[in-house]
């Protein structure tokens, strides 16, 4: 690891400054998890000349309602994610996403928002934030702004913050707290596995059909990404067994997986038609459990 200056930001706006001060050669640090090893192995063109720390910054921390939905600071942990009753209780999809990160240590370090920055397309994060269509809020030396979560990243690895832009938090729009979601992640064993496909569906039930359908997919597109022709498809339908199935194999043409050494692109599209239809079978069960309460 070579040598960099170190500064740890007091409060979002503090982070900004540094960031700001110190130009293009400056990286942030949450939890660590994934800039630590980027510290220790990136070549000496890609290491950064200074690192600020944002750990400390209270207001980037928590999660509570507000007047625009359920807000998720960038600092929270997916250990947090999993201990909290409003997240539980009113969306379990984002518990049950958290709970593969990695094993315990990382979930207890690692952030949410750092896991969206990484702007990894396997981001197991990604996909239930996509369903649920998140707002992101991004602040800067020109204050904040907010954008649509599939806005947030542009390629693999790559967003739309500049360097001297931090992630605030990530708000669920308060109409889609509690919306019946339900995740899925595929690897190839259960624990400590990057997904070769995740996926979570939500839609809420207006009878019996499909209201606000949303199917995000993960590791099988450059970014996180929605299955476009899938949600217009079940729009107004009814909630049949058919219905789902079709979504499943609609969303395969929405996505473009590659081969690598994980998996092929024919088992990746496979897998695609399946877990869609799961997650959609997931979050209708999701709803009659609560209907039966
Ligand atoms: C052993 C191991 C297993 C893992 N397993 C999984 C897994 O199963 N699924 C999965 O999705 N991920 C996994 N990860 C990846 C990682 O743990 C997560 O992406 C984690 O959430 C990253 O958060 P962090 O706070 O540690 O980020 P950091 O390492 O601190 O930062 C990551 C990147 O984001 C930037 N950054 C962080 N926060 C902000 C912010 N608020 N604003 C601007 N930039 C920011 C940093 O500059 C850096 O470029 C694993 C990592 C390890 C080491």
């Amino acid at each position: 690891m070579r040598a960099f200056e170190f500064y740890a930001a007091r409060n979002a706006s503090d982070a900004v400054a540094l960031l700001a001060q110190h130009g293009p050669k400056v990286k942030v640090l949450a939890g660590g998890t994934d800039l630590l090893a980027d510290l220790k192995f990136a070549a000496a063109s890609h290491h950064p000349q200074v690192v600020v720390d944002i750990s400390r910054a209270d207001d980037l921390r928590g999660i509570q309602m507000t007047d625009q939905g359920l807000r998720i600071g960038a600092l929270v942990t997916h250990t947090e994610i999993m201990d909290s009753p409003i997240i539980r209780e009113q969306l379990p999809a984002l518990v049950d996403a958290a709970h593969t990160i990695g094993a315990v240590q990382t979930r207890n370090l690692g952030t949410l928002g750092g896991n969206l920055v990484t702007a990894v397309p396997s981001m197991d994060s990604g996909p239930t934030l996509v369903a649920l269509d998140a707002i992101v809020t991004v602040a800067g030396p020109e204050g904040k702004r907010q954008m649509p979560i599939v806005q947030f990243w542009v390629g693999p690895r790559k967003t739309i913050l500049k360097t001297s832009e931090i992630l605030v938090d990530i708000i669920i729009p308060k109409e889609n707290v509690g919306k019946p979601t339900h995740f899925l992640k595929f690897g190839l064993r259960k624990g400590q596995a990057l997904a070769l496909v995740n996926v979570a569906a939500s839609f809420h039930v207006d009878g019996n059909t499909f209201k606000a359908p949303r199917i995000g997919l993960g590791a099988v597109a450059p970014t996180v990404i929605h299955a476009t022709s899938a949600e217009s498809f079940l729009e107004g339908k009814p909630i049949t067994p058919e219905n789902m199935a079709e979504a499943g194999k609609l969303a395969v043409n929405d996505a473009k997986p590659i081969n690598d050494f994980r998996a092929s692109a024919t088992y990746r599209r496979d897998l695609i038609a399946v877990l869609t239809r799961r997650a959609l079978e997931g979050a209708y069960e999701l709803h009659r459990k609560r209907e039966a309460k």
